[in-house]
């Protein structure tokens, strides 16, 4: 076995409800899949191929506190259910896709909506906009053994507690098998990956100093300061 020439990097985990980690390995993120998201974001919402961005393992953060990022005046909020799975492969079926879910956890996927929107312009990637530090902040996994596969229930976020997001996530136009099958056919999936699986409307800014609460019913709720 080789010698790491430099100090190794952290495995990074996000933790299990009731104790234990999930370590990760790669993060997808679904763009538009609530249609009245992607209505509220000036797109059209029939079902039209999924489109996929990644954030970086590291920048998910159960800390429960965002640090606002540098280069943004308009960071904002975006609730999502997170699916993290514990075996993958390539051209996995719709049938079987729950099979290789491990379990869920409620998670926001914070943007840097001016960044993101100058990149979309110029026709130049996501990153700057979607995968900074922290930009991830998530709650506590909880197996599906135990709650099961949600397929529908309310999906919610309260800013310094005012509703501003909420949806049901029947509203899903991509459902998690079918996010997971489609990745499949153009990534392979293994253990640690987790999917980001969209956010319904209401999206909006936050500044320094608020509260954000999310909640996914099943899966209880994140609280997430903005320092
Ligand atoms: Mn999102």
């Amino acid at each position: 076995m080789s010698s790491y020439v430099i100090q190794t990097p952290p495995v990074v985990s996000i933790p299990v409800a009731g104790g234990g980690q999930f370590p990760v390995r790669r993060v997808y993120c679904i763009g538009r899949n609530y249609a009245a998201h992607a209505i509220e974001m000036g797109h059209d919402p029939n079902r039209e191929s999924p489109f996929f961005f990644q954030k970086n393992p590291d920048n998910l953060d159960p800390s429960g506190e965002f640090p606002y990022p540098a280069h943004s005046s308009d960071v904002h909020h975006e609730v999502e259910l997170v699916v993290a799975l514990k075996s993958g492969g390539t051209n996995i079926p719709v049938e079987n896709a729950l099979d290789h879910v491990w379990g869920y956890a409620v998670s926001l996927d914070m943007t840097r909506r001016d960044l993101q929107g100058e990149a979309k312009k110029l026709g130049r990637p996501w990153e700057i906009g979607k995968a900074f530090e922290r930009s991830g902040p998530v709650g506590a996994l909880k197996p599906a053994s135990e709650v099961g596969h949600p397929d529908h229930g309310r999906i919610e976020l309260k800013v310094n507690g005012e509703v501003k997001q909420e949806g049901d996530m029947n509203q899903m136009i991509w459902k998690v098998p079918e996010m997971i099958s489609y990745l499949s056919e153009y990534f392979e999936l293994a253990p640690g990956d987790i999917i980001m699986s969209g956010t319904p409307s209401g999206v909006g800014p936050v500044s320094k100093g608020d509260t954000m609460e999310a909640s996914i019913e099943g899966l209880g709720s994140l609280t997430v300061k903005v320092v």
